[in-house]
């Protein structure tokens, strides 16, 4: 990796961040007249806090990694955008990916006027580090890989990914917002290791809080210092770190929805495949399935007549004819199941 001052642009290196009310002063006070707040209607009167400490301080144990290698988003779409801003110049700088993935990687880097190349995967949406690598030039900045990957629901390899962090002289973003559902373990243990790695995970999927609009992101903690220096001062709302933090607390109700609906994914798996508008299902480690049909677009209109909504992928690179099924309980997907076989085509 480059070192972190010439992969920075450069006036984001040099920007003297906002300094809020609550960044200069923190602790236990019994007047607060500091930060023009309104004294009434407690305790939604208060701005919250700018890093979010005491949501760190859980989220530290529970994942097993440094409270300052923590930065909390408004999804992972907030980090995604940051590292655009952080590290690209406009119409200068570029990032590669895999194709299919995420579509965010590549509208952020629209947004930003950032070229975005990418690597078609092959037939088992797998790739090759040294192609990947090969489209890499001295104004490539961000390498996005999503393992499990959406839309395919496979996991890389691990040694394909350090490959890649190792030989990548940019930052290396793993995407990891199905990991929870996935037997291949998670990269924050090689955080130390490897001073380009971003590791995102979220709490709209195993968590089961896609609307408090909370992603975490994982990275050196001058990584995180960066991105600390340019967010929105207070980017996590009060609302959404009570939630979060009383979410922490039921981690063992969590692990038990997750558990069910990997259980879920492999009936839902076999239920499928006994159908025959069904051509193949892929392998997931995610919380859905994608499926080659017959036809994509007649089974996606089909199903929104009963009142089902799954989502059509049929436009999507390798993906034609491919509707991507999301795991729900039991009773969904006997539903959609039920309703499947009584399809004519
Ligand atoms: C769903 C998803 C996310 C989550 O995004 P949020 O902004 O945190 O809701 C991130 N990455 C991938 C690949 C996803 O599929």
């Amino acid at each position: 990796m480059k070192d972190l001052e010439t992969l920075v642009r450069p006036n984001i290196w040099r920007l003297k961040p906002y300094s809020s009310a609550r960044d200069e002063f923190k602790g236990e006070a019994s007047v607060f007249l500091d930060a023009n707040e309104n004294p009434y209607n407690a305790p939604y009167n208060r701005y919250p806090d700018p890093l979010q400490w005491q949501l760190k301080e859980k989220i530290a144990v529970l994942k097993g990694v440094n409270i300052n290698s923590i930065f909390l988003g408004v999804g992972s779409d907030e980090p995604i955008d940051l590292l655009y801003r952080a590290f690209c110049e406009p119409a200068i700088d570029n990032a590669l990916a895999i194709d299919p993935t995420y579509g965010m990687y590549k509208v952020c880097a629209d947004i930003n006027n950032v070229e975005y190349r990418t690597v078609r995967l092959n037939d088992n949406f797998d790739f090759d580090p040294d192609n990947l690598l090969s489209k890499a030039d001295s104004n490539s900045k961000l390498l996005f890989l999503c393992s499990p990957n959406n839309p395919s629901g496979n996991s890389f390899a691990a040694e394909k990914i350090e490959y890649i962090l190792k030989n990548f002289q940019g930052i290396v973003i793993v995407d990891e917002a199905y990991i929870d559902f996935s037997a291949t373990p998670t990269l924050l243990k090689k955080l130390d290791q490897y001073p380009n790695l971003v590791v995102l995970q979220t709490f709209s999927k195993a968590w089961g809080s896609a609307g408090i609009r909370l992603g975490m992101a994982f990275a050196s903690k001058e990584i995180i210092q960066i991105f600390n220096k340019i967010k929105y001062p207070y980017n996590i709302n009060r609302l959404t770190q009570e939630h979060a933090l009383k979410l922490l607390d039921r981690s063992d109700e969590i692990r038990a929805w997750v558990k069910e609906l990997v259980a879920e994914r492999e009936n839902l798996r076999q239920e499928l495949s006994k159908l025959p508008i069904i051509q193949h299902i892929y392998p997931s480690d995610a919380n859905f399935l994608l499926t080659k049909t017959c036809n994509a677009q007649a089974l996606y209109d089909y199903l929104v007549g009963r009142g089902i909504i799954v989502r059509n992928r049929n436009k999507i690179t390798l993906c034609e004819n491919c509707l991507r099924i999301t795991v729900g309980t039991p009773d969904e997907n006997r539903i959609l199941v039920d309703a499947l076989k009584e399809i004519k085509l």
